[in-house]
């Protein structure tokens, strides 16, 4: 059985997981498939496929918006969080001057610190939403 193969037993074994299970993953950085955890060649660069479970990740042109998506999506959860947080505990004497700066450094460093967990988070849930098995690794053949 070639490791294509047994990829591809663990995906369709994935659609019985929890929803929990693959989110944890994601954020964890972690394979979708088998949660392996060495899958990054240096900080935002994922490796061609997981050393683990031979799981595929090069993808399509395009296919990484979604990753960027979450990101965004995140920074600016937590940018509202902790500006009408900040503005409801404070109201009437809100700290411009301290906020605009938490705000700034959220805004710019959160998506930067949140990179890697959004590729992953964004395969996790695509492949719990979409669970069909990736290409084979190039320079091999399903069987
Ligand atoms: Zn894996």
């Amino acid at each position: 059985m070639s490791s294509h193969t047994r990829t591809a037993i663990r995906i369709v074994g994935m659609q019985k997981r929890s929803l929990t299970r693959a989110i944890g993953r994601g954020l964890g950085r972690r394979c979708p498939v088998c949660g392996h955890r060495g899958i990054f060649r240096s900080w935002g660069e994922l490796t061609d496929a997981c050393p683990n479970c031979a799981y595929a990740f090069v993808r399509e042109e395009g296919y990484w918006v979604g990753a960027l998506i979450i990101n965004m999506a995140v920074a600016m959860g937590a940018f509202f969080v902790l500006f009408v947080g900040t503005m409801v505990l404070t109201v009437p004497d809100v700290p411009w001057a301290p906020l605009l700066v938490a705000a700034l450094a959220t805004m710019g460093l959160l998506p930067i610190v949140f990179y890697p967990s959004s590729k992953t988070l964004w395969m996790a849930l695509d492949l719990y939403f979409h669970p069909s098995p990736p290409p084979a690794p190039s320079g091999t053949q399903a069987r």
